[in-house]
């Protein structure tokens, strides 16, 4: 079995420096270059991600695995061809441009292949193998890991696209998931190898969303988190072609804010602030949903202070305040209750 992932990572290897070569060196691969060009991806991004780009045809890493002598039946198993119905296999992607991804090793063990053009799926990732586990793979972490210890932080991302471009901007302690949503293990993984995290996921809603989603998983393992915001509509990646590398690392990643502030931005999402009534209801929101819970008297004495400074039309702070304490009373006594509760439900199974 160990000799067979060895030959799969092999066969992983082999087309990776031959997708590669193809970008780099085939007027097939011309078009690809030219895309990846036009997007910012320099020659050297390209060289250090080993990015390439798989032709349109049915057969080009079937023909090499031939003629290398790779077993057939185990490049299928590492999922970088398929059988066919009829017999004889086809390359699982074609047309496509490819980034290798490697596991904590630095063995390639998947890929994702993009479109040149909006054609949907707009990425192909490799699907689940023996070698491939989604939930436990971070795009970049082999690279990333000496700047990661270094800086005792990661920077994680939504896209490869955005991790290649925060490295070209000199951020090298960053990473991403594999399309998927961020799990539990990756959570734990992280924690492994630094302390802090600072999350940089795309400006759009749905990015934003699933930063406020993932808060929680981190903060659960352990994880001091900050969140690096970007403009409506744009990602780490568009945000360094539009605005430049130095602005990038100074103004998005260095002024990431903490968890607090990113969760009382995020919740005005959900209120008109134009109306009085929805400021009302915001505020008695982000009291609850955000400031009651920081433990830090301080820290909720801050946040009281800049919010009863902004709506002081609303309320003052001295009710905000009351509030808080107020919300924080019933909860412990939730809290205490519930202890009470399990306690009695263990005497009576005893
Ligand atoms: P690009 O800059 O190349 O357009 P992106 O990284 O900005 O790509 P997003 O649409 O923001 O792409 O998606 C973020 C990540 O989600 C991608 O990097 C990829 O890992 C994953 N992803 C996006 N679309 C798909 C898809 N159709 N199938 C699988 N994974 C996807
Ligand atoms: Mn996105
Ligand atoms: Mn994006
Ligand atoms: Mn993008």
């Amino acid at each position: 079995r160990q000799q067979e992932k060895e030959q799969i990572v092999g066969g992983h290897e082999f087309a990776a420096k031959l997708y590669h070569y193809i970008l780099n060196n085939s007027a097939e691969g011309k078009p690809a270059l030219d895309y990846l060009r036009s997007r910012g991806f320099t020659d050297s991004l390209i060289e250090t991600f080993q990015i390439g780009f798989a032709p349109p045809h049915w057969d080009t890493l079937v023909q090499y695995f031939v003629k290398r002598e790779f077993s057939l039946p185990l490049m299928e198993k590492g999922a970088l061809i398929a059988a066919k119905s009829s017999g004889g296999y086809v390359d699982k992607f074609r047309n496509r441009i490819m980034f290798p991804i490697r596991d904590a090793r630095g063995s390639v063990i998947a890929f994702a292949g993009r479109t040149l053009g909006n054609e949907q799926p707009k990425y192909l990732n490799s699907p689940e193998t023996a070698l491939f586990r989604k939930s436990r793979v971070l795009y970049n972490m082999h690279a990333a890991r000496a700047e990661v210890k270094r800086t005792n932080q990661i920077v994680v991302f939504e896209g490869y696209a955005d991790v290649i471009k925060a490295w070209s901007a000199g951020v090298h302690n960053s990473v991403a998931t594999m399309g998927t949503a961020l799990t539990e293990e990756h959570a734990l993984l992280m924690r492994r190898s630094a302390e802090r995290i600072v999350l940089c996921y795309d400006g759009d809603d749905a990015g934003q969303s699933a930063a406020y989603k993932n808060l929680g998983l981190l903060e659960k393992a352990g994880l001091d988190i900050k969140i690096a915001m970007l403009p409506n509509k744009l990602d780490a990646d568009d945000y360094v072609e539009t605005f430049g590398a130095d602005r990038f690392r100074k103004e998005i990643i260095e002024g990431a804010v903490p968890t607090e502030k990113f969760r009382l931005l995020h919740l005005r999402r959900n209120f008109n602030m134009q109306d009085n009534e929805a400021k009302l209801r915001y505020v008695r929101t982000a009291i609850r949903e955000v400031i009651a819970g920081i433990e830090s008297p301080t820290g909720r004495e801050h946040y009281l202070k800049e919010l009863s400074s902004e709506f002081s039309a609303i309320s003052s702070f001295e009710t905000m305040k009351q509030e808080t304490n107020e919300i924080r009373e019933q909860e412990q006594k939730k809290r205490r209750n519930g202890d009470n509760n399990e306690f009695s439900w263990n005497t009576v199974r005893n």
